[in-house]
């Protein structure tokens, strides 16, 4: 199931695709939950459920004719990896790393598909990120990376939108605040569930600019696999239904250009992810 978040009069609703349209699932059976993440959190049998209303639904409406939000606007855990790609590693001059580098944004830096990215004020050099999010279905501790792929319920796909002098210029590196400006996660517009997306490991990840691809990688140069990030970050902390996990981005970044790239007001970013999604946004 590609699942979406849809807004119809004022009104945040949980659909479905089917092909062109959207099917307002909670309006075929009224007992499911209201939004994706409540949905993950009521487990398998409410994806079936969901599954099952579509499969039955009579009416849909048409994609066109409604605003698609972020799937998930309030996540527990907005987690990110940095540096998970060997060849954006050394195009930032840094060390591949033997563990995974991990921070993190807030849920208020979410935004969906179409929404304006939001240049700040106090930041001249803010930079795309296409990623691969893997959203968690079956949260957990210590889950082995055997079992961790089970724990996650579907992908979409994010750009982790990074202002470098935040992250890399101030005292100690502020990686949390150059990473969480309002609007630096978009996100979208599908959750892929996890039975659509075969091997998360051979999807191809794109950034296009203005239409020019800027970044363009598979997922099978991740150094750590999603696999590998569930187990490691459960070992920290409980992973919950909704977390997202942004995986990391594939080198062509902004930064890393002579002469550098930064965002501009008036730009267009595309993200996309083969199979789960494209995300347009633009700068403002
Ligand atoms: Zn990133």
């Amino acid at each position: 199931m590609r699942l979406v978040t849809f807004e119809d009069d004022g009104e945040r609703r949980l659909g479905a695709r089917r092909g062109e349209n959207i099917v307002d699932l909670c309006r075929v059976d009224p007992v499911l939950p209201s939004n994706v993440r409540r949905l993950f959190e009521a487990g398998p049998a409410a994806l079936r459920a969901a599954r099952k209303a579509l499969d039955g639904a009579e009416d849909a409406i048409d994609a066109q004719a409604v605003r698609i939000v972020a799937p998930i606007s309030d996540p527990e855990k907005v987690i990110c990896i940095g540096l998970n790609y060997a060849d954006h590693a050394s195009e930032t001059r840094m060390a591949v790393p033997f563990e995974p580098i991990i921070f993190a944004k807030y849920a208020s830096a979410i935004v969906g598909p179409g929404d304006a990215i939001v240049l700040p004020a106090t930041s001249q050099k803010v930079d795309y990120e296409a990623e691969l999010i893997a959203v968690i279905g079956t949260g957990g501790r210590n889950i082995p990376e055997s079992q961790a792929l089970d724990h996650v319920a579907g992908y979409t796909v994010g750009n982790d939108v990074s202002a470098r002098d935040y992250q890399l210029e101030k005292p100690g590196g502020q990686w949390l605040m150059g990473k969480t400006f309002d609007t630096f996660a978009p996100i979208g517009p599908d959750v892929v569930t996890a039975d659509e997306v075969p091997d998360p490991h051979r999807l191809r990840v794109r950034c296009i600019l203005n239409g020019t691809t800027m970044q363009d990688a598979c997922t099978d140069q991740l150094i750590f696999g999603v696999d590998k990030l569930v187990a490691y970050l459960s070992h920290v902390v409980t992973l919950v239904p909704g977390d997202l996990i942004f995986t990391g981005t594939p080198p062509g970044v902004g930064m890393a250009r002579t002469p550098p790239v930064w965002l501009r007001s008036g730009d267009r970013v595309t993200c996309e992810v083969d199979g789960v999604g494209r995300l347009e946004n633009p700068v403002a």
